[in-house]
């Protein structure tokens, strides 16, 4: 038989469907996979759905993981692969718009299948190819609209998050919001604040990592969804400029809708840049958010400390860059050659590179970053200097703390620390080579210089 939303992934699965099938149960693909083989899009990671429960799962595979046994989860390990195998379920009442009270494992595919968000996540395909869709998820693929399996505004009373969901994919996909989920949307966007922020947060990186963010944070600001989380996020974040209610057929992330507050080249500009902490650091950017104001809203969003102050550096880059602005545009003077070197030394070469990035794309997308619009050439210029910067962190330095006591007869220790800063300004912006006896010379002579003006003192 044909298997027209067939896919490698799915037949690589396919034997884990089989060992299932065999054993008397029923199996199949559902979910994400279905959604992005039917839309003809590659595959991420292949779901499977089956009437067998947790135990029964684990009893006929070798190799399982108990992932999520509460909501009937199971992980088979086949072949180097690993899949998620869940048993059909209902979930039973909804409690405080973001969780069921508890699931309940059922035998038919269909009672699974409705309890899915929408009618493209709400489809399976069976080991012989056939495409189960009850909900037209496949006609709405077709006209690529995101709409509720039944009724909007109860879907979104059960579980709020799906609302931002609904603009996470609208927006990646590039669909619309068919106009009934966009009218719950605005109807039930209070309920936003039953949720917990790092499910926020997931689906907005989701959206930020997707093509076309630009397209969500249009929505996201239309609806005022934001407005509504838990923990405040910043108001220019969250709040949209002009009144939420959209009317019309199905709702689309034109500019005309654009009500975010940042000006739509500025944020189409976000597709261009690849990765996604750069986005992060470009939207933050285009709101004029400080560096305090960043770090506070991805710590309320939940990311991890690591990407948060990577992004908050990006901030501070480019806070030490719009200082400067008039100096680099008049790329020769040397003030601004230093002012370069000790915003790279303070905040990091891979900060600096970031914001060059993303000063880069606003730079070629004619469109102003936070207030400032660097020129390319300028732009040009900072790049050859970074990449000409032979060292932007102390380990980087030809010499050590104990290199420097050593040949200075001192302990290593503050005293220290602040010489091998001096010495990395000094390298870094080429005054100096970064070469042992060079540094060490320097050392040296700004060491006797200090005890020779009136600030020594031990
Ligand atoms: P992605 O490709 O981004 O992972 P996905 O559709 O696989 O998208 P997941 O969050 O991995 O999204 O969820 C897998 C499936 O589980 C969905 O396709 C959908 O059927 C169902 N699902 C997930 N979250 C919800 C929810 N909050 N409410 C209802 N169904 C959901
Ligand atoms: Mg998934």
């Amino acid at each position: 038989m044909a298997k027209p939303y067939w896919d490698h992934e799915m037949e690589r699965a396919l034997p884990v469907l089989q060992t299932l099938q065999d054993a008397g149960h029923e199996a199949v693909f559902v979910g994400g996979c279905v959604r992005d083989a039917v839309a003809g899009r590659p595959l991420k990671d292949v779901d499977i759905a089956t009437s067998a429960t947790p135990d029964t799962v684990m009893s006929l595979f070798d190799r399982t993981v108990p992932t999520g046994l509460a909501h009937g989860t199971v992980t088979v390990l086949s072949e180097g692969e690993s899949y998620e195998v869940t048993t059909f379920r209902t979930d039973g009442d909804y409690e405080d718009h973001r969780r069921p009270a508890g699931v309940e494992f059922i035998a038919d595919l269909e009672g699974d299948l409705l309890r899915r968000d929408f009618t493209m996540n709400a489809m399976a395909i069976r080991a012989d190819g056939t495409l189960v869709d009850l909900y037209g998820g496949f006609e709405d693929i077709g006209r690529r609209i995101v709409r509720c399996v039944g009724d909007a505004d109860a879907r979104f009373q059960e579980d709020a998050l799906r609302m931002v969901r609904a603009v996470r994919f609208a927006s990646t996909f590039g669909y619309s919001i068919a106009i009934s989920a966009w009218r719950a949307i605005i109807r039930n966007r209070e309920l936003l604040n039953h949720v917990a922020m790092e499910r926020i947060s997931a689906e907005l990186d989701k959206m930020m990592d997707g093509a076309g963010p630009h397209r969500g944070a249009v929505w996201l600001a239309a609806s005022g969804l934001l407005q509504h989380t838990r923990e405040p996020l910043p108001a220019v974040f969250a709040a949209p400029k002009r009144g939420g209610a959209v009317d019309g057929s199905e709702v689309d992330a034109s500019g005309s809708n654009n009500s975010s507050g940042i000006p739509p080249l500025t944020l189409e500009a976000l597709e261009r840049l690849q990765h996604r902490d750069d986005r992060w650091a470009a939207v933050f950017l285009a709101l004029r958010l400080t560096p305090d104001e960043a770090e506070e809203t991805l710590t309320r969003l939940r990311f991890p400390v690591r990407r948060t102050s990577a992004i908050r550096a990006v901030v501070r880059v480019h806070e030490a860059a719009a200082a400067h602005a008039a100096n680099f545009e008049a790329a020769a003077q040397p003030d601004a050659a230093a002012a370069w070197v000790s915003a790279v030394l303070s905040t990091g070469a891979d900060a600096a590179a970031a914001w060059l990035r993303v000063a880069r794309v606003f730079a070629e997308a004619d469109s102003a970053l936070g207030g400032t619009a660097l020129s390319p050439r300028a732009l040009s210029l900072l790049e050859e200097r970074l990449a000409a910067m032979p060292c932007t962190t102390v380990r980087e330095l030809a010499v050590g703390g104990t290199d420097l006591a050593e040949r200075l007869g001192m302990k290593p220790g503050p005293r220290t620390g602040q010489l091998l800063q001096a010495l990395l300004r000094a390298a870094a912006s080429g005054e100096t080579p970064n070469e042992r006896e060079a540094l060490l010379a320097l050392a040296q002579s700004m060491e006797e210089e200090r005890m020779n003006d009136g600030s020594y003192t031990s």
